[in-house]
């Protein structure tokens, strides 16, 4: 139930087709874990929670329904597919849109989760603006502990990027990236200890040097962003339709189409590149269409929908 599944669901029932949505265990999925969205095209600044509220509401009113439960397993040996859920629901289903989204990994220390969304987050592009003049860590040494460096050495007063080992995982050309900040210091062989902080936001850090053993408080360090890995939520999947080495799943070219034919996906469980809301929906509006045309080519009409009706629903 995150922009990309809403977005599918959305356009599946403005089309008629009988919409089921798993809303899973994180109902609206990552946007529900930021604060304020300023990057929705069209809305200047909403809260996350907001944003999944109406788009339900929205994708609700023109028929699709929304259930209070998860997907645990998807048999594709026989079609239709069956979807068994968490509360013993079993669906039969003709399509099956896959917007289940990534879960950031998490360092799992003291002021970790206590923190989160108040000023401990993994994504920079939504949350660097609110720290202008700040100094603030990211931990990783990946692509996307650069790529966040970079978003927020143009907010940030100074960039402290901590990376555990004494090498970066990133590549050459991300690193050449990183010469023209004055602002941004990789240091090595760096983890977090502790997320401390005061009155609902981070104030300081605890640090490690992990050859020598010596620990330090980093006192006004007001952000601390992850970026240490997505696992794509996929496991479900595994072994059925073509996942990529990451265990992100592999769609057709342009289109959201997957492997298996009537099983479509968009959003972060599809994208390891983009990772943005607003490409969700996007692309979740593209796997909605898709979703469409195939049952139509395959011979859903009218006729076909009452006979569901009366046989599932
Ligand atoms: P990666 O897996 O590439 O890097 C994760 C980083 O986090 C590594 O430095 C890893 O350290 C570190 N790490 C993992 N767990 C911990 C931990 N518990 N504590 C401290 N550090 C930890 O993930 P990314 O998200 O950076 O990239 C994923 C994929 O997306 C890659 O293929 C990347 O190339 C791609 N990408 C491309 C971009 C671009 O081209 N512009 C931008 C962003 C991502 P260690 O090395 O020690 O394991």
């Amino acid at each position: 139930s995150g922009p990309a599944s809403l977005a599918a669901a959305l356009y599946g029932a403005r089309t008629k087709i009988r919409t089921v949505v798993l809303k899973g265990n994180q109902p609206g999925g990552q946007l529900t874990g930021t604060s304020y969205i300023e990057n929705w095209p069209a809305i200047k600044k909403i809260r996350g929670i907001e944003v999944v509220k109406d788009f339900e509401e929205q994708a609700a009113r023109f028929g699709a329904l929304m259930v209070g439960d998860s997907a645990v397993s998807i048999d594709v040996a026989e079609w239709p597919y069956l979807v068994k859920t968490e509360e013993g629901r079993e669906l039969r289903a003709l399509a099956i849109f896959v917007g289940t989204g990534a879960t950031g990994r998490r360092l799992g220390i003291p002021g970790d989760f206590e923190y989160w969304g108040k000023g401990v987050t993994n994504c920079a592009i939504c949350d660097a603006p609110y720290h202008k003049g700040d100094i603030v860590a990211v931990v990783g040494g990946g692509d996307s502990a650069i790529e966040q460096s970079l978003e927020l050495s143009h907010y940030a007063k100074e960039v402290r990027m901590l990376v555990r080992s004494d090498f970066l995982r990133a590549s050459p050309s991300m690193i050449e990236r990183l010469d023209a900040c004055d602002n941004v210091t990789i240091i090595f062989n760096t983890s977090l200890v502790s997320i401390n902080g005061s009155n609902d936001h981070v104030t300081s850090v605890d640090v490690i040097n992990n050859k020598t053993k010596e620990q330090q408080r980093w006192e006004g360090v007001r952000g601390v962003f992850l970026a240490i890995g997505h696992i794509p939520n996929t496991q479900m999947l595994e072994g059925k339709i073509r996942l990529d080495t990451n265990g992100y799943i592999e769609l057709n070219g342009r289109a959201q189409t997957t492997s298996l034919p009537g099983i479509f996906a968009a959003g972060d469980v599809a994208d390891p590149r983009y990772k943005q809301a607003g490409v969700a929906a996007g692309d979740g509006i593209k796997g909605g269409l898709d979703a469409v045309w195939w049952l139509s080519e395959i011979g859903y009409n009218t006729q076909v929908e009452r006979k569901l009706e009366t046989a599932f629903f």
